[in-house]
């Protein structure tokens, strides 16, 4: 079963889906900043929340 990354738009296996996890809220913030229509449930991909996260640890 694939699903679609909502965040960088690949089609991907159900395995590297992550669900962000609410105690990291920034990086939520950060994702519904450039994807509005993008809710927590959704999940993304496992590069994409490293993505984010290496962002975050930047700043
Ligand atoms: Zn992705």
């Amino acid at each position: 079963m694939d699903f679609t990354c909502p965040v960088c738009n690949k089609k991907l296996p159900r395995e590297i889906l992550v669900i962000v996890p609410h105690t990291e809220e920034h990086i939520v913030d950060e994702i519904k900043k450039q994807h509005p229509d993008w809710a927590t449930s959704d999940g993304i991909c496992e590069r994409c929340y490293r993505y984010y996260k290496n962002q975050m640890g930047r700043k």
